[in-house]
This record gives structure tokens, sequence and C-alpha cells, in this order.
């Protein structure tokens, strides 16, 4: 959850007509719906509503660099008269993705896995080749905006904010998904000549792709251990069942080009790793930390307690919570109060919600409450609905709980009235709590070896498999004397 609410955003609606335009990298005739303009206009429009999903991450020092190194490759693109645009987001997501028009956007949680600058200038090379191909025009043209699936709650709540899908259906599958196998491989194509054009070693793109894979191969186990989808960087294997023939065309492509290009060899090492040190990494402070079962949100001083086993999923809108199995979700939001009404009228007046069935007006930890049954429309289906209003500084927290099959309600009742219950303002010991996780950069020695690492890292799971995936040590490797190294404080 995000500090900063979303508003509603209206999409714009372009006016469209078919045209043919020369394809700036094969510089054939491509059958697209989008004049240029009409695909920068897109893009600005998007980038406003990706602004509004993300947080910027607060490091000018760190978007000026991201910003130099991709201006570097952007200039040796078949589309250098575009002015491209480079920002790293606040997200734990490891995921790149470019829009039309020269907008592209790196996270923080891909950052922390890279270690070079040339392997960071592979990934916006990458997308810079989505851009220079017209890839999103291409797919917009085959697709046209075809709704997409997003692993977002099926739960239509009166009064909250629809906004968080908006973007996932704009460019769902392209931006989340990647663009499919034969674009992926244009940009990794098209990434590995302005790397060797810019003077960055093309093997680069192999690292950055191995790196990738090994993060893919390893969040597939964690999730799976934990019942959930996977988190996965766009555009790797997801869609690309046959890995390893996918590699070698990439590592056929690249050689060639080291071959034209010998002088093509900066690696910056160093110069990335500086980088790293004290790079956020994990939950951001801005949307909340989770430790265990029990979130805090610094900025919007409140704690609360979820239930064992349930997936956490924390949208800059909402947090959802869902069920081991999918039988249950739980949606937590905030709105702002702005007339006196109590949490009861709140409910009934601005969440329309009528009928109100199970009442009760509470004290939660000292909050004022109220909580009551209501049948809402899901996409089910009608649901009869737990609905809690807290009242916490100028906001209404809302949390809101429902299962998948009507009549189980009952089974889930108690769990959701308890996770709201475990609303609180935040103490002064959990304050420290709610402190984000840092990267640090270290030297190793001869004795250092992940294992100990692990055991003074704060990373609660997995901590010796994380810390060879930040250092492109997955899955046995141990550092060698003198290595630099990111590990977790
Ligand atoms: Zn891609």
């Amino acid at each position: 959850m995000k500090t900063k609410y979303l508003i509603p955003v209206c999409l714009i609606i372009l006016s469209l007509g078919s045209a043919c335009a020369v394809n700036p990298v094969s510089g054939k005739q491509d059958l697209v719906l989008l004049s240029e303009n009409d695909e920068i206009a897109l893009g600005r429009e998007t980038n406003k509503e990706v602004l509004q999903q993300y947080t910027v991450y607060d490091n000018p020092a760190l978007q000026a660099y991201v910003q130099n190194v991709g201006n570097k490759v952007a200039i040796n693109s078949h589309r250098n008269n575009l002015i491209y645009r480079f920002t790293v987001l606040d997200s734990k997501e490891v995921n790149a993705f470019a829009l039309p028009g020269g907008y592209i956007y790196i996270t923080r949680g891909l950052m922390a896995y890279l270690k070079s600058e040339a392997e960071l200038a592979a990934v916006l090379g990458h997308e810079v080749g989505h851009v220079t191909a017209r890839h999103s025009v291409r797919q917009y043209s085959a697709n046209q905006l075809t709704s997409i699936g997003v692993a977002l709650g099926s739960l239509f709540i009166p009064g909250m904010n629809q906004a968080s899908s908006q973007l996932a259906q704009l460019f769902g599958a392209a931006l989340l998904r990647g663009y499919g196998r034969e674009h992926e491989l244009e940009a990794d194509r098209l990434g590995a000549e302005y790397l060797a054009r810019t003077g960055y070693n093309p093997q680069a793109m192999l690292d950055v792709i191995s790196v990738l894979k090994n993060q893919e191969i390893f969040e597939k186990e964690v999730a799976q251990s934990e019942g959930r989808e996977p988190r996965i960087y766009h555009g790797v294997f997801s869609t690309h069942p046959d890995n390893d023939k996918r590699l070698q065309e990439i590592i056929g492509t690249a050689q060639t080009l080291t071959e034209t290009a010998a002088s093509a060899n900066y690696v910056g090492h160093e110069e990335y790793m500086a980088y790293m040190d004290k790079l956020i990494y994990g939950d951001s402070p801005h949307e909340g930390i989770l430790r265990g079962r029990r979130f805090f949100h610094e900025e919007l001083g409140f704690s609360m307690s979820f239930p064992e086993k349930w997936n956490v999923t924390n949208q800059p809108a909402q947090i959802l919570l869902t069920a081991p199995n999918g039988d249950a979700i739980i949606q937590i939001s905030a709105e702002d109060i702005n007339k006196k009404l109590t949490p009861r009228n709140f409910m009934i007046q601005r969440m329309g919600l009528n009928n109100l069935d199970n009442e009760a007006t509470l004290n939660i930890n000292g909050l004022e409450a109220h909580t009551g049954v209501s049948v809402i429309n899901s996409n089910d289906g009608p649901r009869p609905t737990r609905f809690t209003v807290i009242y916490f500084g100028q906001r209404a927290y809302i949390i809101a709980g429902t299962s998948k099959l009507a009549k189980n309600l009952s089974k889930y009742d108690k769990t959701i009235l308890d996770t709201a219950k475990s609303f609180h303002a935040l103490t002064e010991n959990e304050k420290v709590l709610a402190k984000p996780l840092r990267l640090k950069v270290v030297q190793a020695s001869k004795e250092t070896r992940f294992s100990d690492l692990a055991k003074q890292s704060t990373l609660e799971s997995h901590a010796e498999s994380q810390l060879r995936l930040l250092n492109a040590k997955y899955p046995e490797g141990e550092p060698r004397i003198g290595d630099l190294l990111k590990i977790i404080e």
C-alpha cells in the first residue's frame, strides 16, 4: 500500500487509423495502427499511470547513473532521434519494461541482482530494443488492448479504487510477461548489438540472462513451497519453455558481435557495486514492510498481523491476503475521511453498503470502528462479505473479506475479523521493525563463505540461496578472496 493514494485515471482514447510504417530496425513495412506521434503520446500517457502505480526510487545519484548508462546505449540504437527516459522504480519485483516512445523502467529489485554497469546496460539495451523495434506498437496492433487477466483480486468492493487494474489492462501481458519469444529474442539481439556499439562487453547480455534464469528457478521453487504464483521478470523464460536453445541463439549473436567489435570490453563492476551499497532490498517503507506475519507501515503509522500461511500481495492501492487454497480473500485499503461520519455511516453513505447484517460497533486498540456483513457483487456472483471500517488519523481503513463459495464465509469470518482487530497504531518498539533491509557491499576474505554470511544476515528465509543469487554464485558457488559481495543488513 502506498502512502499517496491512487487517483482515478481516465484511459486515453486514441483515434486509430491503420497505416503502414517503416520499421526502424528491419527497414521493412509494418502494418501498425499508430503513427510515431501516436506512439509517443501513448507512452507519455501510460508513463503517468506507471508513476501512479509505482514510486520512483528516492536516490537522485542512482537515477542519474542509470539515465546516463541508458543514454549511452540509446544513442547507439536504431532510433536515436527519440528522447529516452530511464527510471528506477522503488519495487522489490524483479522487472524492467519499456513503454512506446522511449519510457524505460527498471526496478531496484532487478538492479540488486546485477553486478556490473555492462549488465545494467544489457537490461536497458534489451528494453531499448523493444522500443526501437516498436514491439509494443506491433503488439498493440495485433491485440487491440485485449484485456489480460492479472493476479488481482476478483473482488469488487463498492467505494474502492479500481485504478490498479487499468495499467495491467492497458499493456497487460506485454509489460508483465514480455512480448513473446520472437520479440524477446529480437530485443536480446538488438540489446547485445547496442552494447557492442557502446563499448560494453556483449557477454553481459548472457550474464544477465543467466542471473535472471537462476533467479527464476529459485523464485519458482520458493513460490511452489509457499503455494503462490511466482513473480518473474517479464522477458526471460516464462513463455519460453525451451530455455537452453534460446540461450544458445543469444550466445551465437553476442559472440559474432564481440569479434567485430574487439574494443567492446567495458564491464564496470566496481562502479556499479558502489551504487549497490545501501540499496533498499525487499519491501519498501513507502509500501509497508512484512516481517513474518506482522506488517508495519511507518509512513501511515500502523501495524497489523496477517493470518498464518495466507499469501500476501502488497499493491499500491491495497493489500490482498489470499487463503492457502485460494478459498478466501481479504482486501485492505484506505480512503480519506472527508465528512464527520461515524464508521457505520461511512459504510452506508461512502461505500453504499446496505442491509448490514451481523453488525457491531467496535473499539479496536483504542480506535473507533464498525463491522458488518453485506452482500456484494463479485466477479463470481453475489457474495456475503465481512467489512470492518477503522478510523485512524484522517483515513478510514477498510478490511473486507469474503470466501470463494458464498456458503463458506462462516468458515473464514473469525479470521477476517481477527485480522481487522489486529490493526493498531505503530508503537515505538515497532518502528525499528518498520525499517527496510538494505544491501551492503563488503570484500570477501579467504574465509568468507555464504553459509556464514547467511547466519549473520537479517533475511528471514532462504538466506544462503538469496545471497548466492545476489552475487551470481547460485546455486553452489563460493566467494573468492577480494570479491566485492552484496550482503543484506
Ligand atoms: Zn523483453
